[in-house]
C-alpha cells in the first residue's frame, strides 16, 4: 500500500490481514476462500506442483489436519474430505471407474448409495451388479466381469446388521485386481479398520459417528496407499497412463498413493463437493472423542437389544452383538470393541405398533440420522425404504413393524425405561397380531 493513509473502507478491508503463524493447540479454523502467495514464483510453483495452499477447494490447512487425523484413525496412508457421505461415496467410485466400467456392490447398502449406482452412475455408463449373499465369496467372484473396476460394501449394513467378512471379500477383489471400497460409517474405526483386513479404500459419512454431535454434514475417503501399478494398472488406465500436457502419470508421481492423489487432484475438486473448513473443524473435534462415544453407545445398544429381545411385543432383533444373529461369529471376529449402536427390531404388532412406538417414545428423537450422541428412531418401511417393493423390503429385513434405532450415550436405564413405557401403551391400545 502507498505511504498515504488509506481511506476508511479500504482500511476496514486490509487492517486485519494476518501473516504470522502461532502454535494453536486446537486446530485453527482457516475459514478462507484462498491463501495469499508469497511472491510471483510461489504462485507458479503452487499451480505447477500442487504444493502448499492456494484455494480452499483444492486444499485448506484445517481440512488437511482433519484428513490426517481420520487417515490415522483408519490406519490409512492418506485421506480426502468432502462435503457429505454421499460425496465420499461418489468421489470414491468416480476415482476408480468411468464410462464402460462395472462395479460389484453388496445389495445391503445405504439407499442413497444404491440410488447413486442405479440412477446416476448408470447414466454415466457405469454399471453395477448387486450381490445379495455377501457372506459367500463365490457370489462376489461370480459377479466379476472383464470391465469390473471395484467392489463396494458396508462393514456393518443397515437394516439386517450384516457384518462383512472383509478379508474374504478383499481376497476376491484382489484376485480380480480391483480395490474393495468399504463404507465404514456404522462400524467406525473404533470397532473395525477395514484397511487392516485388506480393503483398499474406506469411506464414511462423517455426519454420523465421526462428528457425533449431529450438527454438520461431511464425508471422507481414506486410502490404504497400496495401489500396485504393475499388478492392477490395467484396471486403472487413468492412473498409469501419462497425464494431459505430457505430465508423468499419477502412479509415476504418487506410487502407492495414486488413487487418493487422483481423488484429491482431480475428482474431488472438479466435481466440487468441497467441505467447509468450519465443518471439517467440527468433525475433527467430534472424532477426538469417537472411541469413548462408540464404546458407550455399543454397551448401551447391547443392553437395549438384549432387553428388547426378551419382550413379548418384539418379534425379532437384528443386532450382530446378539448370539442369535446369523453374523454374530463374523462380528465377534472383526468388531473388537463392541458391536455398534445402530440396529433394527421388529414389533409383532406391525405398522400400527410401529406408529405407536415412534409417537410414544420420549427420549428417542424421531429423525433420519444415525450416530448421534442422542438416541434416535426411524421407521424404514415408510421412509428410507419406501421406494422398495414389499418383497425387496422383506428380503432386506424391513417389515411393517421394523424400527431402526441409533443408540446414544444416555444412561441405559433411562433408555430402557422409555422403551418399557411405550411397549406398555402398545399392549393396551393395539392387541398383538401377526405381521402380514
Ligand atoms: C448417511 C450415510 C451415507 C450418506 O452420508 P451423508 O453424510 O448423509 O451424505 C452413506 N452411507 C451410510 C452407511 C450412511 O449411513
Amino acid at each position: 500500500m502507498s505511504a498515504e493513509p488509506a481511506h476508511f473502507t479500504t482500511r476496514a478491508l486490509h487492517a486485519a490481514r494476518v501473516r504470522e503463524t502461532a502454535s494453536a493447540r486446537a486446530t485453527p479454523i482457516y475459514l478462507t476462500a484462498g491463501f495469499e502467495f508469497d511472491d510471483f514464483d510461489h504462485a507458479a510453483e503452487h499451480f505447477g506442483t500442487g504444493a502448499g495452499f492456494g484455494y480452499t477447494r483444492t486444499g485448506n490447512p484445517t481440512v488437511r489436519a482433519v484428513e490426517r487425523q481420520l487417515a490415522e484413525l483408519e490406519s490409512g496412508a492418506d485421506a480426502v474430505m468432502v462435503a457429505s457421505g454421499q460425496a465420499a461415496v461418489s468421489t470414491a467410485l468416480l476415482t476408480v471407474s468411468g464410462a464402460g466400467d462395472h462395479i460389484v456392490s453388496s445389495a445391503h447398502i445405504y439407499e442413497g448409495t444404491r440410488g447413486l449406482l442405479l440412477d446416476n452412475l448408470a447414466r454415466l455408463g457405469i454399471e453395477a451388479t448387486f450381490v445379495d449373499d455377501i457372506a459367500d465369496p463365490d457370489a462376489w467372484r461370480a459377479a466379476v466381469r472383464p470391465n469390473t473396476r471395484a467392489f463396494f460394501a458396508e462393514s456393518i449394513a443397515n437394516a439386517r446388521n450384516d457384518v462383512l467378512d472383509i478379508a474374504a471379500v478383499s481376497r476376491v477383489a484382489d484376485d480380480a485386481a480391483v480395490p474393495l471400497i468399504v463404507d465404514n460409517t456404522l462400524a467406525t474405526p473404533y470397532l473395525v479398520r477395514p484397511l487392516e483386513h485388506g480393503a483398499s479404500i474406506v469411506v464414511h459419512s462423517a455426519s454420523k459417528f465421526l462428528a457425533g454431535h449431529g450438527s454438520v454434514l461431511g464425508g471422507v475417503l481414506v486410502d490404504s496407499g497400496r495401489f500396485d501399478a504393475a499388478r492392477t494398472g490395467h484396471n486403472a488406465p487413468h492412473l498409469v497412463l501419462p497425464g494431459r500436457g505430457g505430465l508423468p502419470s499419477i502412479a509415476a508421481r504418487h506410487g502407492g498413493n495414486a488413487r487418493i492423489a487422483y481423488a484429491r487432484e482431480s475428482v474431488a475438486p472438479r466435481f466440487g463437493a468441497s467441505p467447509s473448513p468450519l465443518n471439517a473443524f467440527l468433525i475433527g473435534q467430534g472424532a477426538e472423542t469417537l472411541g469413548l462415544r462408540v464404546q458407550r453407545q455399543s454397551q448401551n445398544a447391547l443392553e437395549v437389544a438384549r432387553w428388547l429381545a426378551a419382550q413379548d411385543a418384539v418379534e425379532s432383533v437384528d443386532y450382530a452383538g446378539l448370539p442369535s444373529h446369523p453374523d454374530h461369529a463374523t462380528a465377534a471376529r472383526y468388531l473388537q470393541n463392541g458391536f455398534g449402536s445402530v440396529f433394527t427390531f421388529t414389533l409383532r404388532g406391525g405398522l400400527d405398533a410401529a406408529r405407536g412406538f415412534v409417537e410414544g417414545v420420549r427420549l428417542f428423537t424421531h429423525m433420519t440420522h444415525i450416530g448421534d450422541v442422542r438416541s434416535l428412531v426411524l421407521h424404514p418401511a415408510t421412509t428410507s425404504h419406501a421406494l422398495r417393493t414389499v418383497e425387496e423390503r422383506s428380503r432386506l429385513g424391513v417389515h411393517p413393524g421394523t424400527l431402526r434405532l441409533s443408540i446414544g450415550i444416555e444412561e441405559v436405564a433411562d433408555l430402557i425405561g422409555d422403551l418399557a413405557q411405550v411397549l406398555l401403551t402398545l399392549d393396551e391400545t393395539a392387541p398383538t397380531e401377526a405381521v402380514a
